[in-house]
C-alpha cells in the first residue's frame, strides 16, 4: 500500500467515524509513517513540531487516542520508558534487549507456543501484543560475536 493510500485511507475512516481531520492531525498520521521504528507520542510530537511548532503533545496524545479506538495504531510498552506507537495492522512481537535497547519485530506465530499452554493450564489469555518481551540480545547475552 502506498503510503499516500493509507494516509487517506485514515482519514477517511476517520470521517466515517465523525472525527475532524485538522491539518495538525494529517501531520501527526506522517509522522507516524515516516518515523522509523517505534515512535513515543513525545517524538511524535517533536517530529510535526518541525513543520507545525503550535501543536502540541496533548494534541497529539488526543489523536493517538482517538486512532487506538478506531484500531489504526496501538501503543506497546517496550520497557520502563514511556509507551510506543505502531499500525495496528502491521502485527508483531517485540523482543526488547535490556542491555543495549535493541528492539526485535517477530512473526505474531513466534509465541503461539507458550499461548497455548498458558491457555491449557492456567485458563489465562495472553495480551502479547501490549508488553514486549524483555531479555538480551544475541550480542549483549555473548553468544553471537559482535558484527565486524
Ligand atoms: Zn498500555
Ligand atoms: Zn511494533
Ligand atoms: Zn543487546
Amino acid at each position: 500500500m502506498a503510503a499516500s493510500d493509507r494516509l487517506e485511507g485514515v482519514l477517511a475512516l476517520l470521517r466515517a467515524n465523525g472525527g475532524r481531520v485538522t491539518s495538525p492531525r494529517r501531520a501527526i498520521l506522517q509522522a507516524l509513517m515516516d518515523h522509523d521504528g517505534h515512535p513515543t507520542a513525545e517524538e511524535l510530537t517533536a517530529d510535526v513540531q518541525v513543520h507545525q511548532p503550535d501543536v502540541h503533545e496533548s494534541t497529539v496524545y488526543r489523536f493517538l487516542d482517538e486512532l487506538e479506538r478506531l484500531g489504526v495504531v496501538d501503543h506497546v510498552h517496550l520497557g520502563h520508558g514511556p509507551a510506543v506507537y505502531h499500525f495496528a495492522d502491521d502485527t508483531h512481537h517485540h523482543l526488547v534487549c535490556q542491555q543495549c535497547g535493541l528492539v526485535i519485530e517477530v512473526p505474531d506465530h513466534t509465541l503461539d507456543m507458550l499461548h497455548r499452554r498458558l491457555r491449557t493450564e492456567f485458563s489465562f489469555e495472553v495480551e502479547p501484543r501490549h508488553f514486549a518481551v524483555m531479555g538480551r540480545c544475541g550480542t549483549c547475552a555473548g553468544r553471537v560475536a559482535p558484527a565486524p
